[in-house]
C-alpha cells in the first residue's frame, strides 16, 4: 500500500515574514528515564525560580533584539510553550509573559499558542486560567495508559488522572487538544496500544504524536541499557505498529503530516511545522534551541548559568541543503518543492531534482516537477533517503 490520502487542498509553500517564539520551561514533576530535553525534576510543587525565570525570558528576549533587529517586523504566526513541563508554571506566569509579547511584536490576530502539559495539572480552574491567557492549544504527554509501562518509562502519574483523562480532555475549554502517546517498550503489549489509540481517537482529538520508545544518548534509560540492567526497545513491534499506522489513522479520520505526526483536517502543529519547513523561531529559555538569520543557536542546558547569563547560547551558522533536507523530508505531505528551493537555496537546486527524480524511478513518492510527496514505502528507508539528499551527488 502506497498512497495514503492526505486530505489536504493545497501543498504546502514556502512562507516568508513569518516568526514563532518557544519558550522552554524546564521542571517536571520528576525525570523520565528515557527522556533527554533539558529537564529537571522537582517533586509536586512550584519551582523556586519560577517567578525570576519568567523575568529572565524578558531579559533575554532583549537581548536577542539587539542582535536581529528584524524581530520586530515579522508576523508571530505561533507561540509554543515546551519543556520540561510549562503545565508546572501558573496560569498567570503564561498570561503575563504572552501579554508581553503582545505588546513587544507583531503578534497576529489569529496566532497559534500552545502549551504541553502533563496530566497530573489538569484541573479545570488550571485550563480556565490557561484559556484565559490565550492558550488555545494544548498538547498533553499521556504517553501510555498502562501503569506498568509508566513505571518502566520512570514516569510520574497519577492513578486517578490517568483513569479519568478522557473526561478531562473532553470537557477541555481548549478546544484543541492533542495528545503524545509512545509504543515498543519492551515488555508492552501491542494490543495495549492499539486499546490506548482507540480510546483516544474515539475521543476525536484533534492531534496525536505517536512516537516509538528510542535510546537516546545521555539518558538514564540508555545507560541502563548499556549495563545491561534493563531491556532495549521491542523493535519488532515498533515495525510493526509503524508499517500500520498511517493507513489505521487514515480510516479513523486523521491525516498523516510528518513521521510521527497525525491530525484532523486544518489541526496541524502550525508551530511545529515551522521546524519542517525552514521558518524561524525565536527560543528563549535554558535548553531551548532558536533559529534566527539562517543561523541556529542553543541555550545553556542549566537554569542556574541561564539566570546569570541569558543571553549565552552557542550559535551555529546551518547549511541550507542539509537543513532542507533534514527538516522538509520529514513531511508525508505534499510539497510545492521549488518554491522552497527556490526560497531557501542560493544552489545545489538541480542536484537535489535529479536526487528526487531518482527516487521517483524507484517509485518512492509522487513527483510532477512542481509538487513532491513522499509514498509510504519510504518511510522504513526515511533516514538512508535523507543521507542521499545531503550528499553531493
Ligand atoms: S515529563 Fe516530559 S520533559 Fe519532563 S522528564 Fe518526562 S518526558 Fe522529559
Amino acid at each position: 500500500m502506497n498512497s495514503i490520502s492526505t486530505q489536504v487542498s493545497r501543498p504546502l509553500q514556502a512562507r516568508k515574514g513569518y516568526m514563532g517564539i518557544y519558550i522552554h520551561y524546564p521542571f517536571c514533576y520528576q525525570k523520565c528515564d528515557y527522556c533527554d530535553f533539558y529537564s529537571e525534576g522537582i517533586g509536586p510543587g512550584k519551582s523556586d525560580i519560577e517567578q525570576e525565570l519568567f523575568d529572565t525570558y524578558k531579559k533575554e528576549f532583549f537581548l536577542r533584539l539587539e542582535n536581529s533587529a528584524d524581530l520586530r517586523d515579522r508576523k508571530i504566526d505561533t507561540i509554543f510553550m515546551g519543556g520540561g513541563t510549562p503545565s508546572k508554571a501558573s496560569a498567570e506566569n503564561w498570561n503575563n509573559l504572552l501579554s508581553f509579547f503582545k505588546k513587544e511584536l507583531n503578534v497576529t490576530e489569529d496566532v497559534e499558542i500552545s502549551l504541553e502539559a502533563n496530566p497530573e495539572d489538569l484541573s479545570s480552574e488550571f485550563l480556565i486560567g490557561l484559556k484565559q491567557a490565550g492558550i488555545n492549544r494544548l498538547n498533553v504527554g499521556v504517553q501510555t495508559r498502562n501503569h506498568k509501562d509508566l513505571h518502566f518509562l520512570g514516569r510520574h502519574y497519577e492513578k486517578d488522572k490517568y483513569e479519568k483523562i478522557g473526561e478531562i480532555l473532553s470537557q477541555s475549554p481548549i478546544e484543541r487538544v492533542g495528545i503524545d502517546l509512545m509504543y515498543g517498550m519492551p515488555d508492552s503489549n501491542e494490543d495495549d496500544f492499539w486499546k490506548d489509540l482507540e480510546y483516544f481517537t474515539n475521543l476525536q482529538l484533534k492531534h496525536i504524536s505517536l512516537y516509538s520508545l528510542t535510546l537516546e544518548k545521555g539518558t538514564a534509560y540508555s545507560r541502563n541499557v548499556k549495563d545491561k540492567k534493563t531491556k532495549a526497545p521491542n523493535e519488532e513491534m515498533q515495525r510493526e505498529i509503524l508499517e500500520l499506522l498511517p493507513r489505521k489513522m487514515q480510516d479513523l479520520g486523521y491525516i498523516w503530516y510528518e513521521v510521527s505526526n497525525y491530525c484532523k483536517e486544518n489541526e496541524f502543529s502550525r508551530h511545529n511545522l515551522k521546524y519542517w519547513t525552514y521558518e524561524p523561531y525565536l527560543g528563549l529559555g535554558p535548553g531551548a534551541h532558536g533559529f534566527l538569520d539562517n543561523k541556529r543557536y542553543g541555550n545553556p542546558r542549566n537554569s542556574s548559568a541561564y539566570l546569570k547569563k541569558p543571553g549565552a547560547a552557542v550559535s551555529e551558522p546551518v547549511s541550507p541543503r542539509e537543513e532542507i533536507a533534514l527538516s522538509l523530508f520529514r513531511l508525508f505531505l505534499p510539497i510545492s518543492l521549488p518554491s522552497y528551493l527556490d526560497a531557501f537555496l542560493q544552489k545545489d537546486k538541480e542536484q537535489i531534482l535529479k536526487i528526487i527524480s531518482r527516487f521517483k524511478e524507484r517509485d518512492l513518492c509522487e513527483w510532477d516537477g512542481n509538487t513532491f510527496q513522499w509514498k509510504q514505502n519510504a518511510l522504513f528507508l526515511l533516514d538512508d533517503l535523507i543521507l542521499e539528499l545531503v550528499s553531493e551527488s
